[in-house]
């Protein structure tokens, strides 16, 4: 059982080359880790995602807050839990979705379907369809050919193009997937005119985990740009969507929300009232509630180095640790700190969440492991690989 958490808070100043005065500005906040200790009380037979929905509701009004023009869009994909999703609907928040599972879930809770935003500017015609007869007005493209599907589908839908946007500083660069360039956003409004498509907005996302507040002030701009072509060739651009990105508190010293506020309400001050602006946060919203809680399965050592695996890996929610991402993590144990490999449940040789990451040295079978900060991108992305159950998620 949990007795005290050792932290193994790595100290890391960021690099020289970063303005030092935007980070921590602001102090971050995390669930007080007494509640996990209370959840085992209950009993351990899985991993599970402990979550705060107080602090998801004091995230929603921190960031409705520092950017008063700007209407947040949960994004669903970070955490679909229908708690979590009731706790964005008690709060004024809107949704963006990627799938029509997603728009079934909200429209199930009662949310309104001209409310939610389709943002994934790759969607089958199946999809479009469905979520159109269900009341959806809202959809992202980019390219020439996902608006003549839409409009094949919906010739009245509201249509918004996501454009480029730098993604300097971002943990996860999305750049070159998704986003139109300004050549091509020319020939998206060309067709537009064309087709008679009502083109009424722009987009833009400056990556996840985005730490360099300069990539929104870019991205304005460059949606601003897009509107003035789309003003001169008639059409009539009223939504100005910011996207996500904004990141939380790991390990790397983070830019709050705050800092990131003065750059985009800064850019917004000419931006017409006429035009609606949203913002798509997700990991902001719910990463800070919650503590993800797993167990050391065993522990081995491999050619010389220590090896332990934990019963939940990148299959059962400690996926973003192979993309970079480093979250605090506490145990129990407070030995001399060693390089362990840390490695999930599964016989899957790509089930590695981190190599050479400081753990006590007398780590062993049957330890708890708590992963902070942990409420965005691990149960969504588990599954059932190999037999092993998907985590579950416990609502204080
Ligand atoms: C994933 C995603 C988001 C949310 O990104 P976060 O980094 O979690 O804030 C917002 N908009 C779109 C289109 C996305 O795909």
């Amino acid at each position: 059982m949990a007795v005290r958490p050792v932290a193994f808070r790595k100290p890391q100043n960021p690099p020289e080359t970063e303005p030092s005065h935007l980070f921590d500005t602001h102090p971050e906040v995390r669930l007080d880790f007494s509640h996990v200790k209370d959840a085992l009380k209950q009993g351990y037979s899985k991993p599970f995602l402990l979550v705060d929905t107080s602090i998801i509701r004091a995230k929603a009004r921190r960031f409705k807050a520092a950017m008063p023009r700007v209407h947040p869009h949960y994004a669903v994909k970070a955490n679909p839990d229908p708690r979590v999703l009731k706790t964005m609907i008690e709060e004024g928040v809107g949704f963006e979705i990627a799938s029509i599972a997603e728009l079934d879930v909200l429209l199930g809770l009662g949310v309104l379907a001209a409310e939610v935003y389709y943002s994934n500017p790759m969607k089958s015609r199946a999809y479009v369809e469905y979520a159109a007869a269900k009341g959806v007005e809202w959809f992202v493209l980019d390219s020439v050919e996902e608006l003549r599907k839409i409009h094949s589908i919906k010739p009245d839908a509201k249509l918004y193009v996501r454009i480029e946007a730098p993604n300097v500083g971002s943990d996860w660069p999305l750049a070159g997937k998704f986003g139109m360039k300004g050549p091509e956003v020319d020939a998206i409004v060309a067709e537009a005119v064309a087709l008679k498509a009502d083109l009424a907005g722009v987009t833009f996302h400056v990556g996840s985990q985005c730490r360099n507040p300069e990539n929104w002030r870019a991205g304005i701009l460059g949606a601003k740009r897009v509107f003035k072509k789309m003003r001169l060739a008639g059409l009539k651009p009223r939504l100005l969507n910011i996207g996500g990105g904004y990141p939380v508190r790991h390990v790397k010293p983070i830019p709050s929300v705050e800092k990131i506020a003065e750059v985009v309400n800064h850019a917004l001050r000419d931006v017409p009232q006429s035009v609606r602006v949203m913002a798509e946060p997700g990991r902001y919203l719910v990463s800070d509630s919650g503590y993800f809680v797993c167990r050391v399965v065993g522990t081995a050592t491999r050619a010389g180095k220590r090896w332990m695996y934990w019963d939940a890996g990148v299959f059962g929610g400690v996926l973003e640790t192979t993309e970079g991402l480093r979250y605090d993590v506490l145990t129990d144990r407070k030995g001399k700190l060693i390089p362990w490999n840390v490695a999930g449940p599964t016989c899957d040789s790509v089930d590695v969440c981190m190599r050479d990451e400081l753990y006590p040295e007398d780590m062993r079978e049957g330890d708890f492991i708590y992963i902070a900060n942990a409420g965005a991108y691990t149960t969504a992305y588990a599954s059932n690989f190999n037999g092993f159950p998907l985590p579950d998620v416990r609502v204080i």
